[in-house]
């Protein structure tokens, strides 16, 4: 039976209504879905191991028969661990699992099996054992479909478990599918490319990136590095590549109503206000953000750099230039607190010149707002500085060309375009405190351009990070206490969760009090949090600004913006619970001024790996490029800039981190491709479906 690649999954031998609404789940919808999802990784079960060659570590697959299973119970209330012990010609060893009752009706003994794991002594530094291995039943089973060629004797794939379709299901339905698969299936890879990149043609690379040919190497394999993945993942990028490189294409059309120019005038106002040297990185930046203000199409540009790189003032002195042109500015924050110190800080910066800004958030006082709305619609006021309040309905500018949007990842697509539209084609910079590995910008910010500040400003000193558990606190508070009466000042967070926000608060508050009366009577403590009205917040910030408050204890309020010099100290509670961006951006907090900084990541006793690697990176490496790339690893693409709105793309095929290089060969192909003027049916072809295929929103 044949099925063209357009078939429903519902129609497609073995699978039926169930199955396909499991599948649809994970966004697998027709055949051709289906086979583009490669597996998630290989087994070796042409030659599988001989038991009696295992050594503790290894990672691997051995196929063998189940002599004994059964299930004990153990000292700990309510933990149960099944055992079975598996046998091969050449030996047997002990696999344990632990509460999963349900496998005295799977690993029934007789039965073949195939495991994958890693061996190791066990707790008890007995015998080798696997511990929670992957498993499957090759025969015996009551489920068997007979046909074992599928299964045993080759290399087989191991496909992610979606719902009721186990791998071993989907490894047949994927089998029966391939051998049925009409002779031409098409290609979204135009025919130039395909001569000049493709490799493989398609239907050999999906028959052999599911089933590889006898003697393939299996490290290839698992790293995604056969002809036939890579010709797979370069399609996907490519029509991925292709739509950014268009959608690009039609944002260069776009042009400003107004010219934007740069004389010796505006150049003295921008010295004016310029309270320090601008580093190289600083003035490259500006450079870049400059020319792009000068030319006829509305610039959309990202500008990355580090907590305390010095964002500010480059986008400042372009919203200068912007407003020397007659034209209006404004500056979006994602909190109160951030745009409130945005607002004081530009307002000091402005001091020399003649402009000066107002601000408009969600809690001023209604005679104040409509005194701000007036003053922007009548062109009265140039800049504005303002959290979303800055997009409502009734705000209106007189002559919106300048639009700055500050740790970006906290807005919604909708909002940035809604600013956006408010203008006259304004230009939009949009700044973020997340350094995003050059990978991710140039896909999920594909219509982006990226400017980069890397170097800090002189003087600092790398924060020093270490890791202490609940043992040490003791000697952690001794060390605050040091810093603190030498003069300096420190910080305390507590991790708000939304959900349990309320006993969170609670605990923050009890914290500030604890340390008050019991650990440093002698200090002044400050409490902030998110549910204070912002009065009280800025009061509050404020006070320690000044130096009237000695120890700060906040919710993560403090993340973004907050700067106070003087700060040295910056104490983590629960920091298993942050991600590993947040505490970068945390600890982004102390290290502004000429002293050395410290940060202490107070964690709980029970760390999960992927905790403790978070942790470990956060200590080993100040530099914030660096800390992406590994949040990256340890977290995925996926959760990186958090949701789907955030413009990462949906892969499929591709990984962005393991297969960056093929995103970049892919990203080239296409715009060469494009450069070559194909025909306009071809380009349509490569690119049908292409939103919804990526699950794109628009940047702006
Ligand atoms: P961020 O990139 O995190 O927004 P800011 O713009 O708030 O960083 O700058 C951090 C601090 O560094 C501010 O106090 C700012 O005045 C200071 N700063 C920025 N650039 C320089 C520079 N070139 N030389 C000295 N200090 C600088
Ligand atoms: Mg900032």
């Amino acid at each position: 039976m044949t099925h063209d690649l357009r078939t429903p999954l519902q129609f497609v031998k073995g699978i039926g209504p169930r199955r396909a609404a499991d599948l649809a789940g994970a966004d697998l919808h027709v055949l051709e879905d289906l086979l583009l999802r490669l597996p998630r990784r290989y087994d070796d079960r042409e030659h599988a191991r001989p038991i009696a060659e295992l050594r503790a570590g290894d990672a691997v697959a051995i196929l063998g028969t189940v002599l004994s299973a059964g299930e004990r119970r153990t000292q700990r209330r309510g933990f149960r661990i099944f055992e079975a012990m598996i046998g091969d010609a050449s030996g047997q060893v002990r696999a344990v699992f632990f509460n999963q009752s349900f496998l005295a009706d799977v690993l029934a003994p007789r039965r073949q099996v195939a495991l994958f794991g890693t061996v190791d002594r066990g707790r008890t530094g007995g015998g080798l054992q696997f511990t929670n291995p992957d498993y499957e039943v090759l025969a015996g089973d009551a489920a068997d479909d007979g046909d074992q060629r599928v299964h045993i004797g080759r290399i087989v794939p191991i496909y992610e478990r979606v719902g009721s379709v186990t791998p071993k299901m989907a490894r047949r339905i994927v089998h029966t599918c391939l051998e049925g698969l009409p002779g031409d299936i098409g290609d979204p890879l135009p025919p130039a490319v395909r001569r000049r990149h493709g490799g493989l043609d398609r239907r050999t690379a999906l028959l052999r990136a599911h089933f590889p040919e006898s003697g393939t190497s299996l490290d290839d394999l698992n790293l995604y590095r056969t002809p036939a993945q890579r010709r797979l993942i370069f399609e996907e990028f490519f029509v991925f590549q292709l739509g950014l490189a268009l959608k690009r294409r039609e944002t260069d059309t776009l042009r400003k109503p107004h010219a934007i120019a740069v004389d010796d005038r505006i150049r003295r106002a921008a010295l004016d206000v310029l309270p320090f040297r601008l580093t190289g990185d600083q003035r490259q930046a500006l450079r870049e953000i400059v020319e792009d203000l000068q030319r006829p199409r509305p610039m959309n540009r990202l500008l990355q750099g580090d907590v305390g790189s010095g964002k500010t003032i480059v986008a400042l002195l372009a919203a200068l230039v912007a407003m020397e042109n007659g034209l209006q500015a404004a500056v979006m924050s994602p909190t109160e607190l951030l745009a409130e110190q945005h607002f004081l800080n530009i307002a000091r910066l402005l001091e020399p010149s003649r402009f000066e800004p107002v601000l408009l958030t969600g809690t001023m006082g209604a005679k104040d707002r409509r005194d701000a709305w007036e003053r922007l619609a009548e062109g009265d006021a140039q800049l504005a500085v303002g959290t979303h309040a800055l997009v409502q309905e009734a705000v209106r500018f007189k002559q919106l060309g300048f639009v700055i949007i500050d740790e970006q990842h906290r807005f919604g697509v909708i909002q940035r375009a809604t600013l956006r539209r408010k203008g006259i084609q304004p230009d939009v910079l949009v700044m973020t405190a997340t350094p995003i590995p050059r990978t991710l910008a140039l896909t999920a910010y594909g219509d982006l351009d990226v400017s980069v500040i890397r170097e800090l400003p002189p003087g600092r000193q790398p924060v020093a990070t270490r890791l202490a558990g609940e043992r040490q606190r003791a000697d952690v508070y001794r060390f605050v206490q040091r810093e603190l009466r030498a003069g300096r000042q420190g910080y305390v967070v507590y991790p708000l969760v939304e959900e349990s926000e309320k006993v969170d608060l609670k605990a923050a508050t009890e914290m500030a009090r604890q340390l008050q009366t019991e650990v440093f009577p002698d200090l002044r403590i400050g409490l902030v949090h998110g549910r204070l009205g912002p009065a009280d917040r800025e009061g509050i910030m404020r006070a320690f600004a000044a130096g009237d408050i000695d120890l700060l204890v906040a919710t993560t309020v403090v993340e973004v913006g907050v700067d106070v010099s003087n700060a040295t100290v910056m104490l983590i509670e629960h920091a298993e619970r942050f991600g590993l961006a947040q505490l970068h951006q945390l600890r982004g907090r102390v290290g502004r001024g000429a002293q050395r900084a410290h940060c202490v990541l107070l964690h709980g006793d029970e760390l999960s790996a992927a905790a403790r690697a978070r942790l470990a990176a956060v200590a080993e490496t100040t530099d914030g490029f660096e800390i992406a790339e590994r949040d990256l690893e340890i977290r995925g693409p996926g959760d990186f800039v958090g949701t789907r709105q955030s413009g990462v793309p949906a892969l499929r095929t591709g990984d962005l981190l393991r297969d960056h290089r093929v995103m970049e060969d892919a990203r080239k192909a296409a715009r060469d491709w494009l450069g070559e003027k194909p025909p306009r049916a071809e380009v349509d072809a490569a690119v049908a479906g292409w939103s919804e295929r990526f699950h794109l929103v628009g940047v702006g």
